[in-house]
């Protein structure tokens, strides 16, 4: 995978700090065992050095160097099953031939100890791994997993040792996974030479997205004289002047100990994973100099400005206005902890949300549709920086929107910020870390891997309130410290670029001639016996593909070490003001998580369209006594924050029968639940919908984040497309989260004049926000909990008023009692439509991409039917063993395979694909495949070790006992689902891929996203769109 860290680590920023001191409990017992670790200490060929208590993450950090090679090491000891491990290399090329990206795939290729191919991916059938993947960053590639099994992590631990310090790196692996030529069809000599290979495919398919394409010109460009000019993860036309020699020359001198950081946290001992990584990988090294130092980036003395061209977007919401430009600006050296943490703080009071100037100046005017996309702090380059600019703007707006950009610097030098907002966001801060996530491990890592790859402190980064503490300190002394850092870091920095992108009508075609002249240069330096020789490998390859694997080698867990039922989440029905609520007792660490289902089935038909606007809008355009700027200052002072949700669920035993509604969220400090409430009494009472110039910018920024979201999820639209005629709720998810909403919004977006839509909302809130089709759901701790639920009845009775009886828009509503235990308790409202006639139908999107999403779907049995497990291991197995191996490896997809979804569809798909309508036919091979039962018991078993780690991924306090409150399916259903699981045979496989895939049995739906398609233009029998 590449990652451009810049979007992970935007996310994970929310980690980093605390406005208060805690007194330090020991919660904690792994924690408090890896306090009495002394610095000097020698561990299994390692020296402790530091050993700190990081009590506002409930963990303790203990850093660590290996004696003979200098790798460094930190544990992070935490009271937390979900173990995770990560190596990170510091990589820093200096061409664009993606050699660090290639070298990640290719090492994954096979290893000494494990020689077959693609150990990770077949480990991911032998595991129960919550977390397994490995990226590349602009300057590091990272390996981490995750599990909550010790065997488990013995054995995953063991892969990727070897992988990363002895794998094969087989000319043949390099082929297949860097680039290659070779006859478009391989068993045919005279079939024309093209460019093959995962990584080749991959790149060509990140920058057929024009938000990457732009954030990769951006830093190529701010950073113009190291490792940041250059495409880590290869750029397509340069990929194909890498060799092999170079790779192994790479990974020789930057997969060593001695540029290597390992990191580990959980509850497992560190002893073990000490002694495992010690005889397992660094015992057989010596230590080297790796020189992959990043020199500092010498400064210029005058601001810069570029532009860049990409292909134009044919669903951008208004297509005059297609231009982006940001200005950015070289920041200080991230491994300054304190430094960085001012200044990412300081981002999000320059940009984030209505109350900042940024938005004011720059999203307001309506110049852009929205920021651009690399907007504010990034710190995943050794010196950061700070962008600020618009994407969806007209190109005659340019000169008027740097004005702006400097004006607002020199605004904020001028006024400085509000103290409320300071505090909004600290309490912003400590929410998000008192929010128990399940995958706290991995979001340390990639928390600290940039400051760490350039030898910053990573301890000094966990401890957040040290920060807090001094800037607060900072400020009191010094009230013009931020202003002052604008001033320095913005109005007088001199390194600085202003780089527009604008769309180019003939951009892929250009692509397109570039990519055929370096294909033509390479084949005209070709003899005749090269030629063959290329016809000859291509079989080799093809052969060594369609091999049968021998995986032995891998260690294993077996099925018998899955836990046979799964714990019990008790929680309570009762009613609050006659409206049902679950009641869910969690160590919810001092927060409390309320949501709200309700139900939309009293809307009318032709108002459907617009209820994921609604949500969009509903908790941002100010309500009872507040603007939209007050509003969401006080659910930044009071709250984590609310949003709404459309939701479609499938029932678990009728396949055309499904509730929809919407779902309200949101979370608070125990000390702010009446805040929070009158925040929603507020949205139910007196919702502001009238203010056009808000709804617009709301708009604008909702459509060009729908567009940008098809080049990256491509395979989920294509999936819901071709559920569309398969079921009701089929159909309803394609109106709420498909190419049918995509289109909608775009249509909105373009809208001259909004006064329809502002009339249609308030309709909506009618039906929506009524208190009689509506359940609730709390999760608390049990202190709690009769607080809340006093809270709650107030709520109810606050906004009583809008009750309405209403008529339910379709004749056909069958009742569900919440607890299936009580019959005459209350009820969930579910649509039913028996008559319902499902129909094939064949959809092609026309994409301005030059690869394709492809999806086939097939109408099967709910979650209760016996057959359900049957057909769920047979998608992992069918993914596992055939798909995989047919789409990503021959096809040279990035990715393929089958799933099967909680509405009873079963379907397939690809991902970045270079293949269209072939891909279909790999589908039917993969069901001729399972009806021909050529698999082994040992398949079948590891599928169910995959589907399994699913089943048993954790879940956090906030969310126990929300499958259940959304849809009804209790942990009795589960359980008995979970026994079918374990139960399925051989013969159960064959049979529900006989009776349920094959052709003619059932109906199915088929829907492509791609590039104009001749093929597909010929067939009469598709649907062009
Ligand atoms: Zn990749």
């Amino acid at each position: 995978m590449f990652r451009q860290t810049k979007a992970v680590l935007q996310k994970l920023r929310h980690l980093s700090f605390n406005g208060q001191q805690h007194t330090w409990r020991l919660k904690s017992t792994s924690a408090e065992r890896a306090l009495q670790y002394q610095p000097g200490q020698k561990i299994h060929g390692f020296t402790v050095k530091e050993v700190v208590a990081v009590p506002d993450l409930f963990l303790t950090a203990v850093k660590l160097t290996h004696d003979k090679t200098g790798a460094q090491y930190l544990h992070a000891a935490r009271e937390d099953s979900n173990n995770l491990f990560s190596v990170q290399f510091r990589t820093t090329p200096m061409d664009s031939t993606g050699v660090p990206h290639i070298l990640e795939h290719t090492v994954l290729c096979g290893s000494e100890k494990y020689p077959c191919r693609d150990p990770f991916f077949k480990m991911l059938n032998r595991s129960l791994s919550t977390f397994m993947n490995a990226f590349t960053a602009s300057d590091y590639t990272m390996y981490p997993f995750s599990t909550q099994n010790g065997k488990d992590f013995q054995n995953l631990l063991s892969v990727y040792l070897d992988a990363v310090f002895f794998p094969c790196l087989r000319e043949q692996d390099f082929w297949q996974e860097g680039w290659r030529l070779e006859n478009e069809n391989p068993t045919d000599p005279s079939s024309p030479l093209v460019f093959k290979g995962v990584v080749f495919n991959e790149m060509k398919g990140a920058f057929s997205d024009n938000e990457s394409l732009y954030a990769q010109h951006l830093q190529n460009k701010l950073y113009p004289d190291h490792t940041y000019s250059v495409v880590s993860g290869g750029e397509p036309l340069a990929i194909p002047d890498l060799t092999w020699e170079q790779l192994k020359q790479f990974h020789a001198t930057h997969y060593h100990p001695s540029n290597a950081r390992f990191f580990t946290y959980g509850d497992l001992p560190l002893e073990q994973h000490l002694k495992q990584i010690e005889e397992e990988a660094l015992s057989k090294f010596e230590r080297i100099d790796p020189n992959t130092e990043v020199p500092p980036q010498p400064h210029w003395s005058s601001p810069r400005e570029d532009h860049v061209t990409c292909s134009p977007d044919a669903l951008a919401p208004d297509p005059s206005r297609q231009n982006t430009l940001c200005v950015s600006y070289l920041l200080g050296d991230i491994t300054d902890t304190f430094e960085g943490f001012t200044l990412s703080l300081l981002s999000s009071l320059m940009i984030s949300g209505p109350n900042s100037p940024f938005y004011k100046a720059l999203i307001e005017p309506k110049m852009g549709t929205d920021f651009s996309s690399v907007v504010g702090y990034d710190g995943s380059t050794k010196e950061a920086s700070f962008s600020i600019g618009l994407q969806g703007m007209a190109e005659e707006d340019t000169e008027r929107v740097k004005e702006i950009i400097s004006q607002t610097i020199d605004d904020i030098i001028a006024s400085g910020f509000e103290e409320e907002r300071i505090e909004a966001l600290l309490h912003k801060i400590e929410i998000q870390m008192k929010h128990q996530s399940t995958n706290f491990g991995l979001s340390l890592a990639s928390y600290i891997a940039s400051s760490w790859n350039h030898d910053g402190n990573p301890v000094q980064l966990l401890q957040i309130s040290n920060s807090v503490a001094k800037f607060r300190q900072t400020l009191t002394e010094n009230p013009r410290f931020l202003q002052d850092k604008v001033k320095q870091y913005f109005k007088e920095n001199t390194h600085r670029l202003t780089l527009s992108m604008s769309p180019d009508e003939a951009y892929l075609e250009k692509q397109a001639q570039a990519e055929e002249e370096k294909l033509q240069k390479k084949i005209q330096a070709l003899s005749d016996s090269d030629k063959k020789e290329i016809y000859e490998k291509g079989l080799e390859l093809l052969a060594a593909q369609s091999k049968t694997q021998d995986t032995s080698c891998l260690p294993a867990l077996k099925v018998s070490d899955i836990e046979p039922t799964i714990p019990i989440t008790p929680v309570q029905i009762s009613t609050a003001g006659g409206v049902p609520v679950q009641y869910c007792e969690q160590p919810t660490n001092g927060l409390v998580y309320f949501r709200a289902m309700c139900s939309l089935n009293t809307l009318p038909e032709d108002l459907r369209l617009y209820v994921p606007l609604f949500c969009s809008v509903i908790t941002r355009m100010g309500s009872g006594g507040l603007d939209y700027r007050q509003q969401a200052q006080q659910m930044e002072l009071r709250t984590g924050g609310m949003s709404v949700s459309t939701q479609v669920i499938p029932d678990s035993t009728q396949l055309d029968m499904y509730e929809q509604g919407i779902l309200l969220s949101s979370s608070c400090l125990d000390r702010n639940l009446p805040h929070m409430f009158q925040l929603w009494s507020d949205i139910f009472n007196s919702p502001h919908f009238d203010d056009e110039e808000r709804l617009r910018v709301l708009v604008m920024s909702s459509a060009q984040e729908l567009a940008n979201g098809i080049s990256y999820s491509g395979h989920t639209y294509a999936m819901t497309r071709a559920c569309r005629h398969l079921t009701p709720a089929g159909d309803l998810q394609e109106s709420f989260s498909g190419m049918e909403q995509v289109k909608f919004m775009k249509r909105i977006a373009e809208m001259p004049d909004l006064s329809q839509v502002i009339r249609t909302l308030p309709r909506i809130k009618k039906h929506l926000l009524n208190p009689d089709n509506m359940r609730c759901a709390v999760n608390a701790t049990p202190q709690k909990l009769s607080d809340t639920a006093t809270q709650l009845e107030s709520f109810i009775r606050d906004i009583a008023d809008n009750r309405k009886e209403r008529k339910p828009v379709r004749p056909n509503i069958t009742e569900r009692p919440l607890d299936p235990l009580d019959d005459c308790g209350p009820c969930r409202k579910l649509i039913s439509e028996l008559n319902f006639q499902p129909c094939q139908m064949k959809t092609f999107f026309k994409m301005p991409f030059p690869i394709n999403f492809v999806s086939e779907s097939i109408r099967t049995v709910p979650f209760s039917h016996e057959d359900n497990a049957s057909l769920c291991i047979l998608a992992r197995m069918m993914t596992a063993k055939f798909l995989h191996g047919e789409i990503r490896e021959k096809g040279g997809a990035y990715g393929g395979g089958a799933k099967m979804g909680g509405g009873g569809l079963f379907s397939f798909y690809s991902y970045r694909d270079p293949n269209s309508v072939q891909t279909l036919s790999a589908f039917r091979k993969g069901v001729d495949w399972a009806k021909s039962g050529q698999f082994t018991q040992q398949d079948i078993d590891e599928a169910k070790l995959s589907v399994f780690s699913a089943v048993d991924s954790p879940v956090a306090p906030a969310n126990k006992g929300m499958s259940r409150f959304l849809s009804g399916v209790t942990d009795e259903m589960k359980q008995r689902h979970r026994e079918r699981l374990f139960a399925v045979t051989h013969e159960n496989l064959v049979d529900v891929a006989q009776r349920y895939l094959s052709i003619g049995q059932r109906t199915c739906g088929v829907a492509i996203l791609g590039p104009d398609n001749e093929t597909i233009n010929k067939d009469p029998s598709w649907i062009v769109k």
